[in-house]
């Protein structure tokens, strides 16, 4: 009965109707059954994650954000890092370009337009060279070139680019050109240029925070070095301000993330742009770690670089950089595994994972072929022990608009109807994928459900011994709930389904002996296959299935 009859009926017999709607619920395809069909919750990164609880951290000890320049001219380093500069130099990145060349229109590329077919006159000549004169003035953007070009010469997008590749090569073999524009190596370059203007503009005490990208041009990126980081930095302005805020910040700051302890300590390294003696590396102590960890650095900037800037009051600089405070919290101890997880790290799939991963090969297409798949199914799990030889009628009259019969029959003399690994229940386990008989599975979780009647040594000496793993399989893997014959009947349907509509001849399928997947009619995903592979992960699938369905086409 269909969905508008049942409400119909509702109206005259609730209770039948209610009863009959059960029947709506459709049985859906094996591979959007449960447990192949799985939601995932979204991951955000660790990397953000850490700059919110940061954010939030600074937040709450009453610091505003800012955002600082990003681009710094090579001056500024100087006048922050004085002598030091060329070293700090050595580790920026320099902005380059491309430069904006003259390009004349002479009579060889006015002959070389002519001759790839254009037509060209006075006019488009000087729209051309208007075109040209913008671009090297910079009026007009390299990628609108393309654009006024074939506007200029009354021709289509493609042909102007062909025009511009062929008869103006010098635009394609143009080398960029190093500016003096630097990217922000420390945060601290970022600091002076915003606290020249907001010492003007605002009350002090001033207490900024910036969580943002410098870059670093190191000569190879490594377990602890990316070309480009995060620094969590702020700045109290005042008339005067003491080591102590520094100490006082970073407890406060590092508490947040669950830090119990601190040490100070005069840093080695003596940047020119803190007044000396003042540089502090801070050490924190993490009860979940149990060690302590080199964690931030603070100071008090130079008179002297606050000088350039025309700054008279004292700061304070508190720094530290994120990936290296969310590889301490994360215990990643490859900041390239913390950044770049899709390009470094090893693929881990757990049995879930893998689950979704096992799917059916062949699965009949139409409502009949899904309902004789139900058919053999049925005739096959009720008669699999009967002695043969044997012959059961699974299906007989119209199917696809053929008449045919369909038959599960065993013609050697002392087997069964089917071999008896026919049953085996496919379960993931510890990265291996086994079929496990029916009659241990039952035997292991009845052990499970009365643990005081059955004895666990008994069924375990049950098992032979190579495949023991097939115990832990079943109180602690993933049932995929596919038996074999749940799967080779789909195929059967399918193949049935595609021999009627082929129009081919009475047919026998047979299946004999498993060996690997595909002889159950299962497919593992690539992904799932290369980890178990490079994991030496077993897939056992072995075992005798014979079974044969004889069809009749009339
Ligand atoms: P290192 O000695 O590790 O190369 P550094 O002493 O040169 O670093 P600073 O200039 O003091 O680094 O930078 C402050 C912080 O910024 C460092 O303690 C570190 O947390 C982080 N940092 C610096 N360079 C990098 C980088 N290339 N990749 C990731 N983090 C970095």
């Amino acid at each position: 009965m269909d969905k508008k009859k049942i409400i119909k009926l509702a109206k005259k017999d609730f209770e039948r109707a209610w009863v009959e709607s059960g029947n709506l619920v459709k049985k859906s395809h094996p591979d959007k059954e449960y447990p192949r069909l799985k939601y995932e919750i979204g991951k955000s990164h660790i990397l953000n994650d850490t700059i919110a609880m940061l954010r939030e951290a600074y937040l709450r000890l009453g610091f505003s954000e800012a955002v600082n320049p990003l681009f710094i001219d090579k001056n500024d380093v100087y006048k922050q890092f004085g002598p030091e500069a060329p070293a700090v130099l050595d580790r920026c990145f320099y902005l380059a370009g491309l430069p904006r060349p003259d390009i004349g229109i002479g009579v060889d590329k006015i002959n070389y337009i002519k001759k790839l077919g254009k037509d060209i006159n006075d006019e488009k000549i000087a729209k051309l060279q208007e075109v040209f004169r913008g671009y090297k003035k910079g009026y007009l953007d390299g990628d609108d070139l393309v654009l006024k070009v074939s506007e200029a010469l009354e021709i289509d997008n493609e042909e102007g680019l062909s025009i511009l590749e062929k008869v103006f090569p010098e635009i394609k073999d143009l080398m960029p050109i190093a500016s003096n524009t630097t990217l922000r190596s420390h945060m601290t370059s970022g600091w002076f240029i915003s606290l020249e203007k907001m010492v003007k503009k605002s009350k002090t005490p001033l207490k900024m925070f910036s969580i943002d990208r410098c870059f670093r041009r190191e000569q190879k990126e490594d377990s602890s070095h990316l070309m480009t980081y995060h620094s969590a930095s702020c700045v109290i302005v005042d008339d005067e301000v003491t080591l102590d805020m520094g100490k006082a910040i970073s407890e406060a700051l590092l508490e947040y993330f669950g830090f119990s302890k601190f040490k100070f300590v005069p840093d080695e390294k003596k940047s020119k742009y803190y007044i000396p003696e003042t540089q502090t590396e801070v050490y924190g102590y993490h009860p979940k770690l149990n060690e302590w960890v080199e964690i931030a650095t603070f100071g008090l900037y130079s008179p002297i670089a606050l000088s350039k800037y025309g700054i008279e009051k004292e700061v304070m600089n508190l720094g530290l950089g994120v990936e290296r405070i969310a590889m301490v919290l994360n215990q990643i101890n490859d900041v390239r595994n913390l950044v770049y997880p899709q390009l470094y790290q090893k693929l881990e799939l757990n049995d879930r994972d893998i689950a979704t991963m096992l799917n059916y090969n062949y699965y009949p297409v139409t409502e009949e072929g899904q309902s004789l798949m139900e058919n053999i199914l049925n005739v096959w799990t009720s008669e699999k022990d009967c002695n043969s030889p044997c012959e059961f009628t699974i299906f007989e009259g119209e199917f696809l608009n053929k008449e045919i019969s369909v038959k599960a029959f065993e013609g050697e003399n002392n087997a069964k109807l089917l071999g008896p690994a026919s049953t085996n229940h496919v379960y993931i386990y510890d990265g291996n994928i086994l079929g496990i008989p029916e009659n241990i599975e039952v035997s292991i979780k009845k052990v499970e459900l009365n643990p005081q009647e059955y004895n666990e040594k008994d069924i375990i000496n049950e098992i032979p011994d190579d495949t023991k793993i097939i115990y832990d399989a079943v109180k602690n893997g993933v049932p995929t709930n596919i038996r074999y014959i749940d799967a080779l009947s789909a195929k059967t349907a399918y193949k049935i389904e595609e021999a009627v509509l082929s129009r081919s001849e009475d047919l026998i399928f047979r299946n004999t002996i498993a060996r690997a997947l595909s002889d159950v009619n299962l497919k593992l995903d690539t992904i799932a296959m290369n980890y178990i592979n490079n994991e030496n992960k077993l897939i056992d699938i072995r075992g005798p299935i014979f079974s044969t369905i004889k069809l009749e086409i009339k």
